[in-house]
């Protein structure tokens, strides 16, 4: 019998999942066993992935870093992938604010729903303010600062610290290129090795995708809050949605235009990806798989991946800094705000920042957030406002996210000419392969 590509797989597994949700919310008891037989499974499938964050990104970008074999190139990829990252990130906040603007969301919200809304979110939009008033507080190169680690070992404990791991690979990537080659091969190969053996780790893990999505999104479900609330929003999601599926056009189009593949197959290449990245809302635990369908079924060269993708899920957010542009004017206007052209353009910039320093991990957009209201001017208070769609929202910017990575991975390598036939041409994957 012919096998059902991964990604159906996994569709169905979403789509079952919610139908299992809605109906262990018809009885008593129900929810519990979610939350208690379920749900563990989802967060099992989860940890496994993140599990294997720290190790891919050593291994695979030591061993890109060190393919290169000289450092002029490392620099050529690296201003390339920092600039399209960039003008990627302020194409997607441009559209929010656009349709924001042309939509206007804020204003179908009667002045009881909104009191209700921020009644019911208040004490939720408190934690998140003080989490970004730590953030604030520090100083304007902090950030630079927090790239360097003072100990390995320390940085390789949290995932949050992805853009330190990958400081320290492309360190040694570079002493490895400059050391002579008797001595730089058995490191090279131990790498070599080791990167073969995390992706085995991945296909393995992508076996349980199916089951692993069908726990996570039974357990959203049943935790979800009531449907009532999302009635209010019904605009502002409208608004996001559609600025978000604006975004996959646009990457189509750009793939189309630059690399001649069709959507067609840049959806087949990705979609598990996205899938994912959709069920777990964090583009750092989708990694391992991103790489892996990039690299296998797009024909980004493992050069190029291993480089653009790490970076590109700690500070390429698009689909986050849409959100922001978007829910910053929506709460203005449910607050009867007239924001300025200057302030407008000011969302601009800080959207852009604060989607470059969102953690890749679910809800951090909201947490940067506070900070492009605070610089606008715009009440914290709102963020109570659009906390109850936050989840699904934030489902959705993830999948944006993760597509303008690979997006972006595969300009780059067309550009210094390392996109090749992908690996794997039957795309009806055969997990583990081999
Ligand atoms: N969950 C998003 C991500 O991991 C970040 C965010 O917008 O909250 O890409």
């Amino acid at each position: 019998m012919k096998k059902i590509a991964l990604h159906w797989q996994i569709l169905l597994g979403m789509v079952l999942g919610v139908l299992a949700g809605l109906l262990m919310t018809q009885f008593s008891g129900g929810r519990e066993i979610v939350q208690n037989w379920i749900k563990p499974f989802g967060t099992i499938f989860i940890n496994s992935l993140k599990l294997i964050a720290v190790p891919l990104i050593l291994a695979s970008l030591i061993k890109g870093v060190s393919d290169l074999k000289d450092i002029s190139k490392l620099s050529k990829m690296g201003g390339r992938t920092i600039g399209i990252y960039i003008m990627t990130t302020v194409i997607a906040v441009s559209i929010g604010l656009a349709l924001v603007n042309i939509i206007k969301p804020g204003n179908s919200i009667s002045e009881n729903t909104r009191q209700e809304l921020v009644q019911n979110y208040s004490s939720d939009a408190e934690k998140y303010k003080e989490e970004a008033a730590k953030q604030k507080e520090s100083g304007p190169l902090q950030a630079l600062v927090d790239i360097v680690p003072d100990n390995i070992f320390g940085a390789a404990t949290e995932n949050k610290n992805m853009l330190q791991i990958i400081f320290f690979a492309m360190f040694f990537g570079i002493g490895l290129i400059l050391i002579p080659d008797d001595k730089s091969k058995p490191v090279k190969d131990f790498f070599d090795g080791f990167n073969e053996v995390i992706l085995k780790m991945i296909d393995l893990i992508m076996l349980a995708a199916p089951y692993g999505v069908f726990a996570l999104l039974a357990a959203l479900v049943v935790e979800s809050p009531s449907v009532d609330l999302f009635k209010a929003l019904v605009w502002y999601t409208f608004t996001v949605v559609l600025g978000l599926l604006l975004m996959i056009v646009f990457y189509n189009f750009i793939v189309m235009i630059f690399t001649k593949k069709s959507p067609a197959e840049f959806f087949k290449g990705i979609s598990p990806a996205q899938l994912l990245a959709f069920s777990t809302s964090s583009s750092a635990a989708t990694l391992p798989v991103t790489m892996e369908r990039v690299t296998e079924h797009l024909g980004v060269d493992e050069e190029v991946s291993s480089f653009v993708l790490p970076i590109g899920a700690t500070i390429n957010m698009d689909g986050t800094s849409l959100y922001q542009a978007v829910a910053a004017v929506f709460i203005a206007q449910a607050f009867g705000m007239d924001l300025s052209l200057s302030v407008q353009l000011g969302i601009i910039v800080t959207a852009t920042l604060a989607s470059i320093g969102s953690a890749a991990v679910p809800g951090a957009g909201m947490v940067m957030l506070v900070i492009v209201l605070g610089q606008a001017g715009i009440p914290e208070a709102g963020l109570a406002l659009i906390f109850a769609i936050d989840r699904p929202l934030d489902m959705c910017r993830t999948t944006v996210n993760v597509t303008g990575d690979a997006t972006v991975s595969m300009l780059v390598a067309k550009s210094i000419d390392k996109l090749h036939q992908p690996k794997v041409k039957d795309w009806n994957d055969n997990y583990p392969k081999k």
